[in-house]
Order: C-alpha cells, then sequence, then structure tokens
C-alpha cells in the first residue's frame, strides 16, 4: 500500500485526519468496490480536524494550479502571516498589503486574483464570524446545508472549494468532492453518465459510497487519476493489465485498440444514457 503524498488538496500527513478501518469485500455499489480497491492500492483515511479558514486558504491557492505549485505558496503565506501573536490567520489576511501578498503567493498562479480573493474572504471572516476560530466552530457544528451554502455565497469559493473545506476542516462523512480527475474518472468508469457535471457527478457518488469512505475515495481517485487514469494517456491503453481497476471500468470514451482518447460525454456509446 502507498503512503499518502506529503503534497496534496488534504494537506497529508500533517492535514490531520484519522486512519480508517474498511471492510472491502462487501460492497454493496460498483462506486463503492472501486473505493475499496482504491484502499488496497493507497493509504486509507477519514478526513477532518484542519483549521477551516486554513483549508480555505488552501484550497483557493490550489485552483487552476498543480500542489507542486501551490504547496510552496502555501508555506510562504503561513509563515509570514500565520504565527503573529495575539492576531489570527484572517485578521492578519484582512490586513496584509495586497502586493506583498502577490509576492508571497506567486508560486501559485493568478497570485493578483487571488490575492485579493484571499483578503476579501480574510475580511468577511472577520466581520461575519468575528475571526478564525468562530468561523472553525461554524464549519464543524452547523448544519451541513447551512455551512454549504453560506460557502457558496463567498466570493471565489465554487462547489469544490466548498466542499473540500467541509471535508477536511468539518470532517463531514458524505461529502464527495469533485474535481477534474474525479469527474473525469466516475465518467470513464460508468459510475455515472458519461454527460454529468461536476454536480451530477458529485450526486452519484455521494449517494453510492458510503459516507465514511467518501473523503478517502475523493483523495484517492484523484492521485489515481494521476498515476493510472490520466487524461490524455489512461493506462489501459497498454492493456488492462496495465490497469489495477480495469475488471470495474466501462472505459467510456477510452478505446485501446486504436489509441483513441475522448471525454466520455463525446463518446458515441454515451449516446442515450
Ligand atoms: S481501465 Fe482505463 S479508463 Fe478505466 S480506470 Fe483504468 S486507466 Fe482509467
Amino acid at each position: 500500500m502507498n503512503d499518502e503524498p506529503a503534497e496534496n488538496i488534504s494537506g497529508g500527513d500533517a492535514g490531520g485526519g484519522t486512519v480508517a478501518e474498511f471492510t472491502p469485500g462487501d460492497a454493496g455499489t460498483r462506486a463503492e468496490e472501486v473505493v475499496d480497491r482504491l484502499g488496497e492500492l493507497y493509504w486509507r483515511k477519514t478526513y477532518g480536524g484542519q483549521d477551516a479558514f486554513e483549508c480555505l486558504v488552501r484550497t483557493v491557492l490550489s485552483q487552476n494550479t498543480s500542489d507542486k505549485a501551490s504547496q510552496p505558496a502555501h508555506d510562504a503565506l503561513m509563515d509570514r502571516y500565520g504565527s503573529r501573536d495575539g492576531e489570527d490567520l484572517a485578521e492578519a489576511l484582512a490586513a496584509a498589503p495586497r502586493e506583498e501578498l502577490a509576492d508571497t503567493i506567486a508560486s501559485a498562479g493568478l497570485y493578483n486574483q487571488k490575492s485579493r480573493t484571499l483578503i476579501a474572504l480574510a475580511a468577511r471572516i472577520v466581520d461575519e464570524f468575528g475571526g478564525e476560530d468562530a468561523f472553525d466552530a461554524f464549519v464543524r457544528e452547523s448544519d451541513p446545508a447551512e455551512v454549504r451554502e453560506a460557502l457558496l455565497e463567498m466570493n471565489g469559493v465554487g462547489p469544490k472549494t466548498a466542499d473540500c473545506v467541509m471535508l477536511f476542516a468539518g470532517g463531514r462523512g458524505g461529502v464527495f468532492p469533485v474535481d477534474t480527475h474525479v469527474h473525469r474518472i466516475a465518467r470513464r468508469m460508468g459510475l455515472a453518465p458519461a454527460d454529468a457535471d461536476h454536480e451530477t457527478v458529485r450526486e452519484h457518488l455521494e449517494r453510492d459510497v458510503p459516507a465514511a469512505k467518501c473523503g478517502f475515495g475523493h483523495t484517492a481517485m484523484i492521485q489515481f487519476g494521476r498515476e493510472y487514469c490520466t487524461a490524455r494517456d489512461p493506462a489501459c491503453l497498454e492493456g488492462p493489465e496495465a490497469c489495477p481497476l480495469a475488471d470495474r471500468c466501462d472505459r467510456v470514451g477510452v478505446y485501446p485498440e486504436t489509441g483513441e482518447v475522448v471525454d466520455p460525454a463525446a463518446a458515441p456509446e454515451a449516446d442515450g444514457g
């Protein structure tokens, strides 16, 4: 079994959470079976326990870039604003000079836009909640639908960011954030309709995967998308034995005979359903 990568959206080993007991072998759906098989390949973990505002910062920094690029930006931001006496991170960021913050997070790309988003989010957390601790308590303890709605109302926070905060900070079971890897793999494998948008894929996975396995399923599927089921060169093009999940996959839009790969929504077999 492979260890959890130190650099990923969950924060790796330093990101909190507890090792989960899985009971593979009695999966009720194919999606659960896939997650169980990922549990044989990778680390198994139930997420939660991250600081909510820091988690928000991490996901904003990771938008439209790789973890490899956003991790140094996150570390630099925490070094500069994260350890000031008597001031919490939200207060420090709300007061940060924009150009200085943009400079600090330059490695994450889109740093002008991201610095504006972060300062506005920090100011909102301070104004509405009084600081990061109260925001943290809100994310952990309030009704999940209310938390999701409040997060989505914030500028710069889309469904994936909101779901990541609910999962990694709130420790909410049953949240399966859908990023580009999850969106592609679930439709290729036939776990969701070929033409499903992000929200529809999320609904299918959250319906079919037990709540306690959703967080692990999200991070493991991303890792699987990087290692095996990549966008342009899925492992099975070399033959089914090259992919550990080939026997559970419909391969929608992937044609090992010709080497062709298309988005599942554009695959002829997607017609009619
Ligand atoms: S069989 Fe191919 S399309 Fe299916 S999960 Fe594996 S690499 Fe992806």
